[in-house]
Formats: structure tokens, C-alpha cells, sequence
């Protein structure tokens, strides 16, 4: 407890699911949270006022991540109200499946922009004070998809995929400057992203999993709680699975 006073963290999607639970994570380290939604703000003002009645510094902003005047604005909101941002959790993340002889461009590129340009529009507009400031933790929530494929996202495995060839060559150009530049791959995590699986699916899932049930996003976020510490320092460029056994 306390491994992250004095910083600042920016979780993306921070909203709901796996995120919500890296906001959560990050602030029992003592970080000051910057809570990046979309749509859900009702969800993130009860997640800042929550973290605010626990004495941590908090605060919501809205931006659209594929979109980068969006990012951008919001980049100069956070840095006007905590003047650094040390910890950035790519998280945001959307899924639009269609089997690839049924997709259409536009279910593949919005997945592309949300999830692949999302991280690049968030990373480019602060890394240079992290490299600046000779410290700084990018954790980017890639998939268990990215490894294996799965029927019906040929869309998201390339962008998760994508996210783990950004994660190493990132992890390399910023190494020297005290930059870490981690992924965490999760296996099926129980949030509002996996709701709309039909059951059918979720159970060949369980039988799939050594451990035989899905993930909760408190098990997730442990991992990026653990990448985000200073004492994580000598650990860049890797691939963190949370994913019960399902891919090893
Ligand atoms: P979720 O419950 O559907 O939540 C998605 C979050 O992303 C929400 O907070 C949403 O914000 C935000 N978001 C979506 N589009 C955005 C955009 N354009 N700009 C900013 N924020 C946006 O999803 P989840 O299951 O927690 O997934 C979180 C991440 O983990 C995703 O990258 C996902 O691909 C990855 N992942 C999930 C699983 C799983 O099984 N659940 C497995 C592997 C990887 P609003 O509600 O405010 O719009």
C-alpha cells in the first residue's frame, strides 16, 4: 500500500469492467486517478466520488480515444489538473464480431481506431513528459484473442495483436529513459463485454480453462497494480496472461 503516492495514473475506459477494477487498483497504491470514459459518465463520477470519500485525489474525463482531438483535449484537461501523468493503462476497448466473410470495413476499422489507435493517440501525447521526467508505466490491456484467434474477431485479434508488437517495440525505444512498456492479456474476464456471449459459447470457454470458470476484472487489474509499481522496474516488453490457464 502506497507504492504509487505522489503519482498520477490515467486508466482509459476507466468507466466499467476492467478498468473500473485498474482505477480501483492503482488508488489502493495511493495514486491519484484520472478516470477516461466514453459514454458511461454517470458510471465514472461514482467511481471518482467513491475514490474521493477514500481520500484519494479524483477526477472523470470524457474523451473518445479513436479519436484524436478528443484525446488531445482531454490530455491537456489532465495535465492542467495534476501537471503529470506517470501511469497509463490502455484499457478502452470495443469488440464488433462478425466471422471475417461476413464483416463489413466499418466493423473492422471501428475496432482498428478504438483499439489499436486508441492506445497510439493516448501513449504519443505523454510519453514525452514520462521520458522528461525519467519515469513512467504504459500497461496495455491486449487479449488472450491476440494469441489464439477466435471465430469471429479477426477485427479485434489484429488490433489486440497489434497491441503486443506496439507493447515490445515501444517497451525498446524507451527503455533507457526509465520507461516500462508492459501488456496484460487477459483470457474471458467477466464484464459487460462477455454479457452478450451467448452461454453456449461461455461454457466450451469454462471447458477450455484449466480453472474452469471465467476471470474477474479484480484479477486483472492485480496484474497492472503489479506492473505499475516502482519496484516492476526491470520488467519491460512482456506479455502478463491472466487467463486462468486457457493459454499457456
Ligand atoms: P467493457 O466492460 O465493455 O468496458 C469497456 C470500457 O471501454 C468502458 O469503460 C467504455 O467506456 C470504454 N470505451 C469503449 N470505447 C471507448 C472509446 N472510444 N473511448 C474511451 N473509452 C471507451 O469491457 P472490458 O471487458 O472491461 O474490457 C476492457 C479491456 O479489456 C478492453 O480493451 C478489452 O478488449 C480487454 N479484454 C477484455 C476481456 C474480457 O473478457 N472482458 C478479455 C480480454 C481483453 P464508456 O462505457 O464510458 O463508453
Amino acid at each position: 500500500m502506497g507504492d504509487l503516492v505522489d503519482k498520477v495514473s490515467l486508466i482509459t475506459g476507466g468507466s466499467r469492467g476492467i478498468g473500473k477494477a485498474c482505477c480501483y487498483a492503482l488508488a489502493a497504491e495511493k495514486s491519484a486517478i484520472a478516470v477516461n470514459y466514453n459514454r458511461s459518465s454517470e458510471a465514472a463520477d461514482e467511481i471518482v466520488a467513491d475514490l474521493e470519500s477514500k481520500g484519494i485525489r479524483a477526477k472523470s474525463y470524457q474523451a473518445d480515444v479513436s479519436d484524436p482531438d478528443q484525446t488531445r483535449r482531454m490530455i491537456d484537461e489532465v495535465m492542467g489538473d495534476y501537471g503529470q501523468v506517470d501511469v497509463v493503462v490502455n484499457n478502452a476497448g470495443i469488440t464488433r464480431d462478425r466471422s471475417f466473410l461476413k464483416m463489413t470495413v466499418d466493423q473492422w476499422h471501428q475496432v482498428l481506431l478504438v483499439n489499436l489507435d486508441g492506445p497510439f493517440n493516448v501513449t504519443s501525447g505523454l510519453m514525452p513528459q514520462m521520458v522528461e521526467r525519467g519515469w513512467g508505466r504504459i500497461i496495455n490491456i491486449t487479449s488472450i484473442v491476440a494469441q489464439m484467434g477466435n471465430f469471429g474477431q479477426s477485427n479485434y485479434a489484429v488490433a489486440k495483436g497489434g497491441m503486443i508488437a506496439f507493447t515490445k517495440t515501444l517497451a525498446r525505444e524507451v527503455a533507457a529513459k526509465g520507461v516500462t512498456v508492459n501488456a496484460v492479456a487477459p483470457g474471458f474476464i467477466e464484464t459487460d463485454m462477455t454479457a452478450s456471449v451467448p452461454e453456449k459459447v461461455l461454457d466450451t470457454v469454462r471447458q477450455m480453462t484449466p480453472m474452469g470458470r471465467l476471470g474477474r476484472p479484480e484479477e486483472v487489474a492485480r496484474a497492472v497494480r503489479f506492473l505499475a509499481a516502482p519496484q516492476a522496474s526491470f520488467i519491460t516488453g512482456q506479455v502478463v496472461n491472466i487467463n486462468g490457464g486457457m493459454y499457456m
